[in-house]
Parts: C-alpha cells; structure tokens; sequence
C-alpha cells in the first residue's frame, strides 16, 4: 500500500519521532501550523475516523494514552492543547492514514489545520 504515514510508522521515510511503541508512533508535522505540532498515528493502516471500528479500540486507547503523554513531555498539559482529526474533503483530509493532529505552544485562537 502506498501511504506515506505507513511508510512512516515503518521507518522507511525519515520523520522527527516524539514517541512510539507496539501500536502508535508520534513525529512532528513537517510543516507546523503551531510551536508544538505533533502527528499521532496507529502503527496498523486504518483511513479515517470513519472508518474506524470494535478492531481499532485498543489502537485508540493507546493514541489517547500518548496525546496526553506527549502533552507533558512537551510542556503543554498545563497551557491547553487543540486535538484533530481530519477527514474526507469537506474535513480538509491530505493523508488517507489516520491523525490526530496535537496543536499547542500558544493559544490556538482558530482552527488551521
Ligand atoms: O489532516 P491532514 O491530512 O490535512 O494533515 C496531514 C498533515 O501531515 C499535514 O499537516 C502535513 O504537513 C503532514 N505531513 C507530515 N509529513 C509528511 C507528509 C505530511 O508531517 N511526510
């Protein structure tokens, strides 16, 4: 399959990695729209929250796990921190993997991405 998220979570494209383990790996967005942007992702190829069903439940956990572990991390669990998920074209999704999208470092007034 030719997604780059899944080329990614494989290390066969180079990314800034803030936090991985079995399920999920963390880089940052290579083009921030805030001081801290971060991309959480399962490691298993899934397209969207729409497509998501009972097989993914633990991937998720493990996500929401690592946001809020990244947000400490980071120094932004205090301060506040925006999640989002994009999907399809009315969503303004680019990448057919899913993302939580971690927007933080400054008071994120509106939504950007
Ligand atoms: O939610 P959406 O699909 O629009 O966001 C995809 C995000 O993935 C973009 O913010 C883009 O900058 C990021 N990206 C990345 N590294 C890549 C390709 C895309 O961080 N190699």
């Amino acid at each position: 399959m030719d997604c780059i998220f899944c080329k990614i979570a494989n290390k066969e494209i180079p990314s800034s990695i803030v936090f991985e383990n079995d399920r999920v790996i963390a880089f940052r967005d290579i083009n921030p729209v805030a001081p801290v942007h971060i991309l959480v992702i399962p490691k298993n190829h899934v397209e969207s929250v729409q497509h998501l069903n009972e097989e993914h439940y633990d991937d998720l956990k493990e996500i929401f796990k690592a946001i809020k572990e990244i947000a400490v991390k980071e120094g932004i669990d205090k301060t506040g921190y925006r999640v989002i998920s994009n999907y399809g074209k009315d969503g303004g999704q680019e990448v057919n993997h899913l993302h939580f999208h971690i927007l933080g470092g400054e008071t994120i007034g509106k939504l950007r991405c």
